[in-house]
């Protein structure tokens, strides 16, 4: 395969952000983490800085144009966000610090006031914890029983097993779109589907899917979903929860304090309209700018050409790794993205990132913040996942140099 001849042409991506420029004082990388977070394009760089430097105010509160500039600015970043997602409108979208808050968000906010003692949430063995931790603790705090979803030994969900898991005190199923560890891209629009027929609600985290596929809130029906910007080449500190707007109506806010209430008397608090009733406090507006700049750029590319891009390269890496001897690889085979999780022999993967990162390439070793799937999978892995600007010479390279660390270990032939 020629990168040459597909949708994207990484080489030219590369050129777009200023981490793959050569630096004088820096070695370059092979940057193979971006499930952890991705680079970020220049244009995301200068949108945060040209805010920092020409508009920066507080927004909906200074009576000033650049406060008034400062808001629109903001606002649109808000009309940006739902329009990605394809939402019903903009006062869908809340901004948070990123996934994790999200997903706290609706286990505080909804959880606290719609789960009861005796009913059941309903968690995947493939979930982050971040779409694990906040439900287990609600489920402590509240009486209420935590159901897991376990998976196929090959790594999947199987719907069946949804099936007999849900009952009529099913409240919640909570789901990561794409595994951080695995990379299968689960059914969530068949989940959600399951889930309301049981009378549920469906959660789904899209952190991991946000940057790599089209996500689209309307076609999955999901009531909850949300993301971080630093996944999709935006800025750490921001992300975003997408609520149909009923559960925003309906749910009490989360934090409290300036900018999400309409009145305040000793006797009586009024709360501002959602989503402002859920940003309590000066939100990250530069963040929020330099978000909406990094949907730009990804729409500049077009996510059905990242789509068969990535799908291409994850192709050939699947391959290169098969064959690699000694390599032993997780997770499902068809259905997956740039995300692979392997052990090389018996070296411990913290080893092998090390070997790897003498020959520059940036790759995660551990229990990526799923030790209960860390666990089934019999402990830690190393991880090497894919976006748009990486091609097979960089797979090429790691495979070369898993060789290599081989021969390090004493690995013959
Ligand atoms: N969910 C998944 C599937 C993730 O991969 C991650 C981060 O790796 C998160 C949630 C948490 O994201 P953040 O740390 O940006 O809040």
């Amino acid at each position: 395969m020629k990168t040459a001849r597909l949708s994207v042409n990484a080489g030219e991506v590369r050129r777009q952000f200023p981490f793959f420029q050569p630096h004088p004082e820096m070695r370059s990388v092979i940057y193979l983490d971006n499930a952890a977070t991705t680079q970020k394009p220049y244009t995301v760089i200068e949108a945060v800085s040209n805010f920092w430097a020409h508009h920066n105010a507080t927004v909906h509160r200074g009576g000033h144009g650049v406060g008034a500039k400062a808001s629109e600015l903001y606002e649109a970043a808000r009309t940006r966000v739902a329009q990605f997602l394809n939402a019903r409108e903009p006062n869908e979208i809340v901004f948070t610090r990123g996934t994790t808050e999200a997903i706290n968000l609706v286990a505080t906010a909804w959880g606290e006031a719609f789960v009861q003692a005796g009913d059941e949430i309903i968690v995947t063995e493939l979930e982050h914890h971040a779409n694990l931790l906040p439900w287990m603790r609600l489920a402590e705090k509240q009486q209420a029983t935590l159901k897991v979803w376990r998976i196929t030994d090959d790594g999947r969900l199987n719907l069946d097993d949804l099936r007999e898991l849900l009952t009529e005190r099913t409240r919640l199923v909570a789901v990561s779109h794409i595994s951080n560890v695995l990379g299968g891209v689960n059914p969530v629009a068949e989940i959600c589907h399951l889930a309301h027929a049981a009378g549920a609600l469906c959660l789904v985290d899209a952190a991991q899917s946000i940057a790599h596929m089209r996500v689209d809130v309307q076609r999955i029906e999901c009531d909850f979903l949300m993301f971080s910007g630093h996944k999709a080449y935006g800025p750490t500190g921001i992300g975003a929860l997408y609520a149909k707007r009923e559960h925003l109506e309906a749910m009490p806010p989360y934090h409290v304090g300036g900018g999400m209430v309409q009145t305040v008397r000793w006797e009586r608090v009024r709360w501002a309209e959602p989503p402002m009733k859920f940003e309590a406090g000066t939100p990250p507006i530069g963040e929020a700018i330099g978000l909406h700049a990094a949907l730009d750029f990804i729409d500049s590319i077009g996510r059905e050409a990242i789509e068969s891009y990535e799908h291409e390269l994850t192709q050939y890496a699947l391959r290169r790794l098969q064959e690699t001897p000694g390599v032993r690889l997780y997770g499902p085979v068809p259905d997956r993205t740039g995300i692979f999780a392997f052990t090389l022999e018996d070296i411990h993967p913290h080893d092998i990132a090390t070997v790897l990162d003498t020959r520059d390439i940036a790759v995660r070793a551990g229990l990526h913040c799923a030790h209960p799937l860390s666990e089934r999978l019999g402990g830690p892995t190393v991880r090497a996942s894919l976006a748009l600007y990486n091609d097979t010479d960089h797979i090429d390279a790691l495979i070369e140099a898993l060789h290599h660390t081989r021969q390090v270990f004493g690995y013959a032939g």
